[in-house]
């Protein structure tokens, strides 16, 4: 160190960061050179958790080279300037008219991209309230107190949308053993300020389906018996891209003729990394007219029905490419490929004899869904769930279902695309290693962990 100062040697060898911290309070005065800048945020994030053994999200970790350099070529691209991307706007509705087909329109429709499926629930919720309002200002009835149905099993996305747009929740509780909805529950809850019905297509917690062949009959049955039209929305974030391919005998969709619309988020099934979600119409007349918005200010006239402005196109580009690289046969290969390799971490897991697995034989997400078998007073799920992440870095959640199954604590184990077979046995290998220690040390179960609270994933 002789002949250089400090900084000239972290020029040579080194950079600023590897002995300064990072900035992080205040906006910083002076600017670096961009390595140090490019190392700082690349070493800050080499500590967070893999992807690849996150087995806790629905959102897509993997995607080929070729969708990557779409991606990544279509960065500068604004998704909602149509008057200069017109062929990006173009690609986004051939997207709307293919899901409209996979999901049995009966005719033309409309629909849009949205940044996921939160943000097409709340368009498509948005149009439910809209749609009631017009339906009882026709009839000079009061438009006061809107409502709206759906179960304990719902995603917390449609708690969020009542309480930001003033609809008052009606939640059907669930109850133990019976971990989504059906007709039955949902009946008492209907009258005629309801804005709509919302049921699940694979719930986050379980994987399974509410009962909407049984909804839809029973609000036809209403429709012709009390004169009520309550519309069925149906939430396919994760099943949307599932069902039509695993099960496609099985209606969920516009072929039932009370669903009005569905919501599907590309960047979990769809196979699309984050920022990609989709709402369809069943025809064109269950968009709220009064929800769409004319504006020039980018050169030509041009129709907005959105929460955001501004995003990228990439994305939209991305699930176009995912549609015609795969195909139906593509996506049924795939989600059957995770199907059958979560059937053989389902059985392995019941082999080991020490659980349980949740509703394997239903239709059902291609996950695994378990919890311990008889009693355990040493340890719980939350336990394995922590000592599994400890020993080999797996993230699989531990958490409780909602009220009132609230005292019911279950693991979740997603089965993607990227793991193999061998992964399965692996994995399998090393929940069953994590169990024994826990037999010799024994669990912290009393104390609750951040593990248990951020639960149920996304
Ligand atoms: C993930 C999920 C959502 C929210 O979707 P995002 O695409 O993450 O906004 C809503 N409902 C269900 C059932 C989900 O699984």
């Amino acid at each position: 160190m002789s002949t250089l100062d400090q900084r000239d040697a972290e020029t040579l060898f080194g950079n600023r960061f590897l002995t300064d911290r990072a900035p992080a309070t205040s906006f910083p005065q002076s600017g670096m050179r961009p390595t140090d800048a490019f190392r700082l945020v690349a070493e800050d994030l080499a500590l967070e958790g893999d992807p690849q053994r996150n087995l806790a999200t629905f959102v897509t970790t993997w995607m080929e080279p070729e969708a990557q350099r779409i991606i990544a070529e279509n960065l500068h691209r604004n998704f909602i300037d149509h008057a200069e991307y017109p062929i990006s706007a173009e690609i986004e509705q051939r997207c709307v008219r293919m899901l409209a087909d996979l999901f049995h329109a009966p005719g033309p429709t409309t629909g849009c991209r949205t940044q996921g499926s939160s943000e097409a629930i709340m368009l498509g919720a948005l149009s439910l309230k809209w749609k009631w309002k017009e339906r009882r200002q026709a009839a000079h009835l009061s438009t006061d107190r809107p409502n709206l149905v759906f179960g304990g099993d719902v995603h917390v996305v449609w708690e969020k949308f009542c309480r930001y747009f003033d609809v008052e929740p009606r939640i059907i509780p669930l109850a133990k053993d019976k971990y989504t909805i059906g007709p039955e529950d949902v009946e008492p809850h209907l009258d005629e300020n309801t804005i709509g019905v919302a049921a699940v297509l694979g719930t986050t917690f379980t994987g399974h389906m509410d009962d909407i062949v049984g909804i839809n009959d029973l609000l036809l049955d209403i429709r012709s018996r009390r004169d009520l039209d309550i519309p069925l929305h149906v939430d396919g974030a994760s099943g949307g891209f599932v069902w039509p391919f695993l099960y496609p005998d099985s209606p969920w969709d516009f072929r039932l003729e009370q669903v009005r619309s569905i919501n599907v988020s590309g960047h979990k099934y769809g196979l699309v990394y984050p920022g990609i979600g989709w709402l369809v119409f069943r025809e064109e007349a269950d968009l709220a007219e009064d929800l769409v918005f004319y504006e020039n200010y980018l050169g030509k006239l041009d129709a907005t029905f959105t929460l955001n402005f501004s995003t990228g196109a990439a994305m939209v580009l991305a699930q176009y490419y995912n549609f015609v690289r795969l195909g139906r046969d593509g996506y049924t290969y795939v989600m059957k490929q995770m199907q059958q390799n979560a059937g053989a971490l389902a059985a392995n897991l019941r082999d080991t004899g020490l659980f349980e697995v949740i509703g394997g034989d239903a239709e059902q997400l291609p996950l695994v869904a378990f919890r311990l078998a008889g009693e355990h007073q040493s340890y719980d799920e939350s336990d394995i769930a922590w000592q599994l992440s400890a020993e080999r870095g797996w993230m699989v959640p531990a958490y409780t279902l909602p009220p009132n199954a609230e005292h019911v604590k279950i693991m979740r184990a997603l089965v993607k695309e990227t793991m193999s077979r061998e992964q399965v046995e692996r994995l399998t290998r090393d929940i069953v290693d994590a169990c024994a220690t826990l037999d010799t040390k024994g669990g912290t179960a009393h104390v609750e962990r951040e593990t248990t609270k951020k639960g149920t994933g996304y």
